[in-house]
């Protein structure tokens, strides 16, 4: 079996890191691309059962886009998706999906891409890096653009993905965080994951609450 962790950038005009777990949990591929044929090649050449992206994949119940214009409407008081809330109240913080959203670009190259990639059969799950590494590594991380966060989230990942050594210069923020994709979609197949949310708005997978940290 094998598990692609996809940390989606908002448009093909920037790259994509993309992670390759093989059933034991080892690195066997990082890599990036712009558009979303070049991916669809990497998925005919090695097929994943799972793959996990780093993007919002659903709207809230009760919204079919995210234009002001639009009379669709959120069914829920709630800012944003369900999934979003139970995050909020784990205290780890995220950008809610509303109409009123800073990253709708990404937003919807999540739900096509989940389009079209359950349209060719792929499971796919939507997860959430940032969840990921705090329940895995604790809420005292330094700062994820500095070098020194750099140095620390590898040397976190090092301790629960084995194979990363060939891949070094591909382990940039982008990348590790398509590499602890691919780790919670390995987790998630472990059942060792929580499914935030409602099944009929969209889950966000993070590693299961209070789980021994695996090596
Ligand atoms: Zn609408």
């Amino acid at each position: 079996m094998s598990f692609m962790g996809i940390d989606l950038s908002s448009s093909s005009k920037r790259g994509s890191y993309f992670a390759l777990l093989d059933t034991e949990g080892s690195l066997i591929y990082l890599d990036s691309f712009k558009a979303v044929d070049e991916l669809m090649d990497v998925l005919r050449a090695h097929s994943p059962d799972l793959i996990a992206i780093d993007a919002p994949l659903s709207l809230p119940l009760g919204l079919d886009c995210l234009e002001e214009e639009c009379p669709c409407a959120p069914m829920l008081e709630q800012k944003g998706r369900m999934s979003e809330q139970e995050l909020a109240s784990m205290h780890i913080g995220c950008f809610f999906t509303t109409k009123r959203s800073i990253i709708k670009g990404l937003i919807y190259r999540g739900l096509d891409l989940r389009r079209d990639l359950e349209a060719k059969g792929y499971r796919v799950i939507e997860v959430y890096p940032y969840a990921t590494k705090v329940l895995l590594f604790g809420g005292k991380m330094p700062p994820k653009n500095t070098a020194r966060g750099l140095a620390f989230l590898k040397d976190k990942l090092s301790g629960v993905v084995t194979g990363l050594a060939p891949y070094q210069s591909g382990l940039n923020h982008h990348g590790c965080d398509a590499v602890l994709s691919a780790y919670t979609a390995w987790l998630h197949q472990g059942d060792r994951t929580d499914s935030l949310g409602a099944r009929e708005e969209g889950h966000i997978v993070v590693p299961q609450l209070l789980a021994p940290v695996l090596s």
